[in-house]
């Protein structure tokens, strides 16, 4: 009965019963430091906060208190008045002594004692039911649906919805994650890589997307900032530096074409060959897309976002369109199912990920929601890191070979461990914040990321070319 076990953990040693064990030593240092009556020293041992909000046990003190006398730690006098609370108690030099082993042994037991409470938390963090529980049906459910997406299928809504509907901390969800990992090595040969993005412009967007820092009408950008080439430039070649595979010039809308272009193809001639370039900017048809290729870019960044159409004034049927354009235009498509919120039904995410994935994405996953406040999602709940982990890896499971890399963002060690192999650094502009970010976002680095795809196993690879992508076929035109 769930009733009886709080009555039982009530008295249970995990509710702090145990901690008044402490009442002797602390009694020794308040009496270290002066004589005082019984009453005033049980005041004092309340005014220390071990019994948090509550008085000390009277009759319980003065008992303690007794029995320290007998053994030769405290000595006490007559006051005036009766009783143990006239009484004025000293400590004794056995006392003294007596104090500092509690001194040593205390300081010798924090070190335990916060190895325990490491590994209690590590556990409430990551005590998830273990993939053997899933029952054997819905394993063999997943195995065919990874075995239907590494032959070439396209994924079948209705199995998207079946793995979208497992509850995130399940084991059919741990299952899941780890069939995903293994899709990770057949595809991208156990292979992890960076996307490093650099937002070039800030600026009120009338637009005003719900979820977008930029929104004009949100007020949280108040005026356009563009940054310096020069420091454009500079982020992106130490991002290539230290190791990014794929460098993103992301602009706002307003951001012109002809800018972006000239931009690009500086990028292109002092970045490394193994960089490959990515525009994240507005929407762009056909002549447009083919001045950027010209420049330098070989992946275009672009979403059907997750309540397209609500919370942002674009046409939903444009904006796949577009995912379309991009691809009949021979560039790489990246698209993820973003901003990931807690209201996102399971039919919303899949039809994210169906249309990156109908598309050819060959980078696809999950980005979450951050709720930036001044924007209309100010406070509300946020994706769990397990939600994410699990949309993570059913892009993984059902992207196949056409689709060798899974984004999740912000990092999540568990997107990761479910196969997950690409993660973002970001700085300069970012809508998921308060604007521009003069360093690395919520100081995520590429170092960072690095050990975090080690920790899961990855090799890490520099190069967006050692590992291409073929991307799925669709209809010409389409
Ligand atoms: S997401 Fe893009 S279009 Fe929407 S408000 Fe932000 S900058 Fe403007």
């Amino acid at each position: 009965m769930p009733g009886e076990e709080v009555d039982i953990l009530d008295s249970c040693a995990c509710s702090g019963a145990n901690l008044p064990r402490f009442v002797q030593p602390v009694l020794l240092a308040l009496l270290a430091q002066e004589p005082v009556h019984g009453y005033a020293l049980v005041r004092k041992l309340a005014d220390t906060g071990l019994f948090g909000p509550q008085m000390p046990d009277m009759t319980g003190c003065y008992r303690m208190l007794r029995d320290m006398e007998k053994n030769g730690v405290l000595e006490s006098v007559s006051g005036r008045g009766e009783g143990p609370s006239r009484r004025i108690y000293a400590v004794t030099e056995r006392g003294m002594r007596c104090l500092n082993r509690w001194t040593e042994t205390l300081a010798r037991s924090r070190g335990h004692l916060e190895s325990v409470l490491d590994f209690l938390q590590a556990v409430q963090r990551t005590g998830r039911p273990s993939w053997e529980a899933c029952p054997l049906k819905e394993r063999a459910f997943m195995e065919e649906v990874r075995a239907r997406a590494l032959a070439g299928e396209l994924p079948r809504r209705e199995d998207m919805l079946r793995l979208l509907s497992y509850a995130p901390r399940s084991a059919e969800a741990a299952f899941l994650g780890r069939l995903a990992r293994s899709v990770a090595r057949e595809v991208a040969g156990d292979t992890a890589r960076l996307w490093a993005a650099v937002g070039v412009d800030c600026a009120p967007c009338p637009m005003n997307c719900a979820f977008c820092a930029f929104g004009r009408a949100w007020g949280v950008v108040k005026e356009a900032h563009e940054w310096a080439t020069g420091d454009i430039l500079g982020a992106a070649c130490r991002y290539a530096f230290e190791g990014a595979a794929w460098v993103v010039l992301r602009t706002t809308e307003q951001y012109g074409l002809e800018r972006l272009s000239a931009l690009t193809a500086k990028a292109r001639e002092l970045l490394p060959e193994r960089c490959v370039l990515v525009a994240n900017t507005g929407q762009k048809g056909a002549r447009d897309i083919e001045a950027l290729k010209k420049a330098g870019v070989e992946v275009m960044y672009h979403a059907l976002r997750l309540g397209e159409g609500r919370d942002t004034p674009f046409d939903p049927g444009e904006r796949r369109a577009a995912l379309n354009t991009i691809r009949n235009a021979g560039m790489t498509l990246a698209c993820l199912a973003e901003p990931l919120g807690v209201e996102h039904t399971d039919g919303e995410i899949a039809d994210s990920l169906l249309a990156a994935l109908s598309a050819g994405a060959e980078i696809c996953g999950v980005m979450a929601r951050i709720n930036v406040p001044g924007t209309p999602f100010e406070g509300r709940e946020e994706v769990s890191e397990e939600r994410l982990a699990q949309v993570a890896a059913v892009a993984r499971l059902c992207g196949g070979t056409a689709t060798p890399h899974i984004c999740v963002h912000p990092p999540v060690p568990l997107a990761v461990e479910w196969g997950a192999n690409v993660l973002v650094v970001e700085t300069g502009a970012v809508p998921r914040d308060a604007g521009e970010v003069p360093g690395e976002w919520k100081g995520f680095s590429v170092e960072d990321a690095r050990k975090m795809f080690v920790q899961a196993g990855y090799a890490f690879s520099r190069s967006a070319r050692d590992m291409a992508g073929r991307g799925r076929e669709h209809p010409a035109g389409a």
